[in-house]
């Protein structure tokens, strides 16, 4: 049987379940030398499914072996393209947010204290942005959050701010930087993907939703008096 995969394209974020169509690999190993043994590299190649999109998602990793016939153990594997594991957001969500997220996405990996403080900054503006509130610390303005949100996302962004070094600091100027390891980093970029979505996408939905429903509304009253006349 053919193996496949579950997978949500990064550029247009659709879920697809990959074939063998649909993943390629480019390999090729090499004798080193005596005392690195034997080394094989390998691109993993996914073409997204989705005919409005076709882009291509590539991984290498870089693997060793100390003899010709044994099992090659990996050493390391980077994301070539796209270069940040970031999800895509509307242009309805200011420039600055989104370019902060994208960055915070694309050093997570090699700097996670870099990462959480663009978070962080991030995190700022967006409360800033979509509620109106300015207090003096982040801490402050979660505070101020509550009973204006939904509680559950209220729960998500207080349990964020329970975390680690991240809580610790809520209380200081955001654009402090601070040691957090690689899960607070990762813990904060979900934080801000889910108020992206549960704040502003859903809000612009709702918006369309009922500019629709004034125009169709508007419609049915014009044929009405149509009739009439
Ligand atoms: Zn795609």
């Amino acid at each position: 049987m053919a193996s496949t995969e579950h997978w949500t394209c990064p550029y247009c974020n659709r879920d697809c379940t990959l074939g063998s169509a649909d993943i390629k690999y480019c390999r090729g190993d090499t004798y080193l030398a005596e005392d690195h043994g034997y080394a094989l590299g390998n691109f993993k190649i996914r073409i997204c499914p989705n005919l409005e999109c076709r882009k291509l998602s590539i991984n290498a990793g870089l693997y060793h072996k100390e003899e010709q016939y044994e099992d090659y153990t990996q050493i390391h594997e980077w994301q070539l393209i796209p270069e940040a594991n970031a999800k895509p957001f509307p242009d309805f969500i200011p420039q600055q947010l989104r370019d902060d997220y994208f960055e915070a996405c694309l050093i997570k990996d090699k700097s996670a204290k870099a990462s959480a403080t663009l978070s962080r900054r991030c995190l700022q503006g967006i409360i800033r942005d979509f509620w109106g509130i300015k207090g003096r610390t982040l801490f402050k303005e979660i505070a101020e959050l509550e009973g204006k949100v939904d509680a559950t996302t209220w729960e998500a962004i207080d349990s964020v701010r329970k975390v680690g070094n991240i809580g610790a600091h809520m209380e200081e100027d955001v654009n402090i930087i601070i040691d957090v390891d690689p899960e607070e980093a990762e813990l904060l970029i979900w934080l801000i993907e889910t108020l992206f979505e549960e704040w502003y996408i859903e809000k612009h939905t709702r918006e369309e939703k009922m500019k629709r429903i004034t125009a169709i509304a508007a419609q049915k009253s014009a044929q009405k008096n149509d009739k009439k006349s």
